[in-house]
């Protein structure tokens, strides 16, 4: 079980795994769509699958065998893209379902990538920087097979970081004799990263929450904000939307949830976080249940933790207007269903997060070309891909009578089922 807040469900029973959600969502969408039966059942299933077991050397001189997995879902569109997850409860079918959202995701996003994931059984939070330095650099020698920038392409997901990228490419660019920065994003700027690419994801998702204030009429300077999950993609949505006006009057990590009716300064917030390792004891704080927060009176409501989070028990009591999916699978079907009767919109994870992939697709691009471009450019870039995105969805959902998520899963499996029946069955 993971670190939920609360029990995952399914429409049959008491619990959903990540990959039932993606196969249930994507039976939806096709649906919907006219797919040929042998698209359906090819999208259905990840193209290739490894699974590695692996020895690493630990401080104390012990050898501990680790499990990891790399999964290439769909690579019709381009290389393989998608993050590498560091945490207890990864299982292979958490990777096949996150491949596989991330092969709408770039879709729907328009950009010339494929859907990948990796993860490694293991608990980073226990592991010196010497042990997860060689854990990573094992890894990468046993997926290798699977990598390269113009076929595999890594990057940043849970408890993985800019410096893990840093290790990956080096490892890559040992096997190979030679630098290859554009074989992973989310590098650190001095080995070929991206200006932005750390505040890519919650840039982008904020993006998205702006353009739905606006559509469905709600005022962002006013509006309260609850986070949950204060990563990389929490934190940063929590700092643009603090700019952009918002009160975020609460956040939580895997330590515990914290409440400020007030509104929180997230400046102080992150340097806190920084500082301790945890939101809990920022002072002019209550401490409150984590699952206490999906349920609080706002406006905004940002899933930016792990996935099943918001599920058929505690959909009824959400009050956000806007569930912006800043983490990947967050909301269970069942859960959907009830969120839009109660009339939430919800921003799906494969639109609502694709600005880390978008900005991680810039990275490849600069690193290919031997070229960078300015904070600013990117951002301008950024803000053009997640906006058009964003009305491509928002027309499908008007001229569909869908929600959002449906429509953003009709747009990306029509884009690939497209590619796939354009390009042809090989041989
Ligand atoms: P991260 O490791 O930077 O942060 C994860 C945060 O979640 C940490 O603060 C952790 O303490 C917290 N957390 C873990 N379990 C929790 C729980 N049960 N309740 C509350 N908080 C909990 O990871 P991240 O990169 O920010 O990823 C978070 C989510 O966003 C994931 O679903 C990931 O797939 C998704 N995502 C990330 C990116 C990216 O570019 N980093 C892009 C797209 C989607």
């Amino acid at each position: 079980m993971k670190e939920s807040t609360v029990q995952r469900e399914s429409t049959k029973g008491a619990y959903i795994h990540p990959y039932e959600m993606a196969l249930e969502q994507l039976d939806q969408a096709a649906g919907l769509l006219d797919l040929s039966p042998g698209i359906y059942q090819m999208l259905r299933r990840c193209k290739r699958e490894l699974i590695v077991h692996f020895p690493v050397r630990m401080a104390d001189n012990s050898l501990r065998t680790f499990t990891g997995y790399r999964v290439q879902h769909n690579v019709t569109r381009g290389p393989g893209k998608g993050g590498i997850r560091y945490h207890p409860d990864v299982d292979l079918d958490e990777i096949r379902a996150l491949a596989m959202w991330m092969t709408w995701k770039c879709a729907v996003v328009d950009i010339p990538f494929g859907g990948a994931k990796g993860g490694v059984v293991c608990n980073p939070k226990k592991m010196s920087e010497g042990e997860l330095e060689r854990l990573t650099r094992r890894y990468t020698t046993e997926i290798s097979p699977f990598l390269g920038p113009a076929a595999d392409i890594p990057a940043p997901d849970v408890y993985t970081n800019p410096q893990t990228m840093a290790w990956i490419m080096d490892t890559y660019s040992m096997h190979v004799g030679y630098t290859v920065p554009a074989v992973v994003t989310g590098k650190p700027l001095s080995v070929g990263g991206s200006a932005g690419r750390e505040d890519a994801t919650g840039r982008g998702c904020v993006v998205a929450i702006q353009e739905a204030a606006e559509h469905w009429g709600m005022r962002l300077p006013e509006a309260r904000v609850a986070v949950q999950g204060f990563g990389n993609a929490g934190a940063v949505t929590a700092h643009y939307l603090s700019q952009a006006g918002a009160k975020v009057i609460a956040v939580s990590d895997s330590s515990g949830a914290i409440h400020n009716p007030r509104g929180f300064d997230v400046a102080r917030l992150r340097a806190h976080k920084a500082e301790t390792g945890s939101v809990v004891g920022f002072p002019d704080s209550e401490s409150i249940p984590p699952g206490d927060l999906l349920e609080l009176e706002c406006e905004v409501l940002v899933p930016a933790a792990l996935e099943g989070q918001i599920v058929r028990e505690n959909a009824p009591r959400i009050k956000a207007r806007i569930v912006a999916e800043a983490a990947n699978g967050p909301t269970t079907p069942a859960a959907d269903r009830i969120l839009a009767e109660n009339g939430v919109v919800v921003l799906p994870d494969i639109l609502a997060n694709a600005g880390g992939v978008v900005v991680s697709y810039l990275e490849w691009v600069q690193c290919i070309q031997k070229f960078s471009w300015s904070e600013q450019q990117v951002f301008q870039s950024l803000e053009g891909f997640m906006s058009k995105a964003f009305h491509s969805v928002y027309s499908i959902a008007q001229e569909r009578k869908v929600e959002m998520r449906t429509a953003a899963l009709i747009l990306g499996v029509s884009r690939v089922a497209e590619a796939t029946r354009t390009r042809g069955i090989y041989p």
